[in-house]
């Protein structure tokens, strides 16, 4: 029998299991796929919003800027990239700068720090790059890129160092109030289906996350799954931007952006379409034009010959408007946390403690660990310093090896990310862990080797090694008369 049971390990999941994760509890994280931060936490923009966008008065404004605050150490701590870059949103019209006005009072309401409307060529200097023709900005210095899976890998690694229990390929199917606990059927196989038993359960299913509640309350909420497209440049256009540049929202949200990443990388991005399929992340030329032609109003000097790649991510839509955080009708100790739209990356930390706030309402005893592990520490060979880099390689050849030649990724690191506490079963996973493969040839020279190493580590034959989620496979056969044994 489980303490708490969570359903999803994107942002909401993971940062609800490691804030459980203080606690004397007995904590298990079931996930349909085959890695963590494979729902919309893996594809979207990466930015830490400073909180001025939500209305105030609303669960999305609180918990924006309480998570924004509680980012910053959590990033420090579990060794995520977190860069503050700031953020602006450009007026072109008197009308627009009337938006900033109703931006920055909704800011200032909602408690975010430092906001400044700025003018003329005071944009410029912030952004050379920005068109001339934007007359005025919402400056919020507070704004900040993370890289988003590594987030949700942070939170969700500590958490299993705090002794959470992570299942993969287990899709919930079923829950049942039985007497005290819950019965909560997972598996991706139907001879493979297990029951599990916790007391109490929470629902962080993203776009599937109605669909989890009507499994057992009466449906009181609608999830519209929505896309947003993006270009990804290379890092030789990194000086076209260093903040995150919006333009003023409309009425489908906060409008396509240009922004650095946390990784160096331009991001450009993202649309808004309603799509039946929540798990539809191909990307269109209707989307991509729109995305590209809006963008370039903001900065007209995009190079979109240098993307590196295209992709998509699926908003979990709500139709209250706002995060849907409440215990289940019928159901307690059944907590939902749905419609995390955005900021929900920005919001997660402060939605995981006030959801423990709502399992200790509901019973839940919270008896703190003495031997909590609040750190996590990766090496990354490429922003050591040339004297370390020689005395790590002296220690560990390993690292001396360049695996991946666009990111100056080691064999040492991708050994490392083979060995950490939530094991990666395929390229992409090894790739979300340590960069192999994130640069401008997006892995086409350097998979090969990743494969043979992942095969080696974790005696899995390539033919049945996939790309990133389950059924992607990538070899069909061997060539060259080597059969499966040789
Ligand atoms: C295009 C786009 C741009 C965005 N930009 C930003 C931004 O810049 N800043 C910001 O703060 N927010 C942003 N957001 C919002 C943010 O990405 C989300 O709020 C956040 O990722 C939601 O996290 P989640 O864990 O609730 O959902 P998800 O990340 O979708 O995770 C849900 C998990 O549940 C799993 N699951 C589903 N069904 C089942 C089941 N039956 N059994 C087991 N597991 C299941 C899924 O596989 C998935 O891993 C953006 C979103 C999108 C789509």
């Amino acid at each position: 029998m489980f303490d708490a049971a969570i359903i999803g390990c994107g942002i909401t999941g993971a940062a609800l299991a490691f804030e459980l994760s203080r606690y004397k509890l007995k904590i298990l994280i079931l996930e349909k796929e085959n890695d963590v931060s494979q729902g919309a936490s893996k594809a979207n923009s990466g930015i830490i919003h400073a909180g001025y966008d939500p209305m105030p008065g609303t669960k999305m404004a609180a918990l924006n800027v309480e998570g924004a605050r509680l980012a910053e150490e959590l990033c420090q701590n579990l060794d995520v990239e977190y860069k503050k870059c700031g953020s602006l949103v450009l007026a072109f019209s008197a009308e627009e700068e009337k938006t900033l006005e109703l931006l920055y009072n909704q800011g200032v309401e909602n408690g975010v720090p430092e906001l400044e409307i700025i003018r003329g060529e005071a944009i410029r200097k912030l952004e050379p790059n920005v068109s001339g023709k934007a007359t005025a900005a919402l400056y919020a210095p507070g704004a900040a890129v993370v890289i988003p899976w590594d987030y949700v890998l942070a939170l969700a690694e500590t958490a299993v160092q705090n002794g959470a229990e992570l299942r993969l390929n287990a899709e919930v199917s079923a829950v049942e109030k039985t007497g005290g606990f819950y019965k909560i059927k997972c598996g991706n196989k139907k001879d493979e289906i297990e029951e599990i038993e916790s007391r109490f359960v929470l629902n962080a299913a993203g776009v599937n996350s109605a669909e989890i509640h009507n499994m057992i309350a009466p449906p009181n909420f609608k999830i519209t799954p929505n896309r947003g497209e993006y270009y990804l440049l290379d890092k030789a256009q990194a000086k076209i931007a260093s903040r995150v540049i919006f333009q003023c929202p409309n009425e489908k949200g906060k409008g396509v952006l240009v922004s650095t990443t946390a990784h160096g990388n331009i991001i450009i991005g993202p649309d808004s379409s309603d799509v039946s399929d929540g798990e539809n992340t191909a990307t269109s030329l209707r989307g991509l034009a729109y995305v590209a032609e809006t963008a370039r109003k903001s900065v007209p000097s995009l190079d979109f010959r240098a993307n590196i790649r295209n992709f998509s991510g699926v908003r979990a839509n709500p139709d209250s408007g706002d995060f849907i955080i409440q215990e289940a009708e019928g159901a307690p100790g059944f907590i939902d946390l749905a419609g995390i739209k955005s900021p929900g990356l920005s919001a997660a930390p402060a939605i995981a403690k006030l959801a423990v706030s709502m399992l200790e309402q509901s019973g839940l005893a919270l008896i703190k660990k003495e031997n909590f592990i609040y750190t996590r520490r990766k090496i990354r060979f490429a922003n050591l310093s040339e004297k370390d880099k020689q005395t790590l390689v002296r220690e560990n050849p390993n690292y001396g090896r360049i695996i991946c030649r666009c990111e100056t990724v080691t064999e040492g690191e991708i050994l490392d990310a083979l060995r950490s506490p939530i094991i990666p079963r395929s390229i992409d996973a090894v790739k979300r862990r340590c960069g192999a493969g994130l640069g401008r040839c997006q892995g086409g020279f350097c998979s090969p080797r990743v494969t043979e190493l992942i095969s080696k580590e974790l005696c899995i034959n390539p033919l049945e090694l996939e790309q990133d989620r389950s059924g992607s496979y990538i070899f069909t056969s061997e060539t060259k008369g080597g059969g499966k044994d040789a």
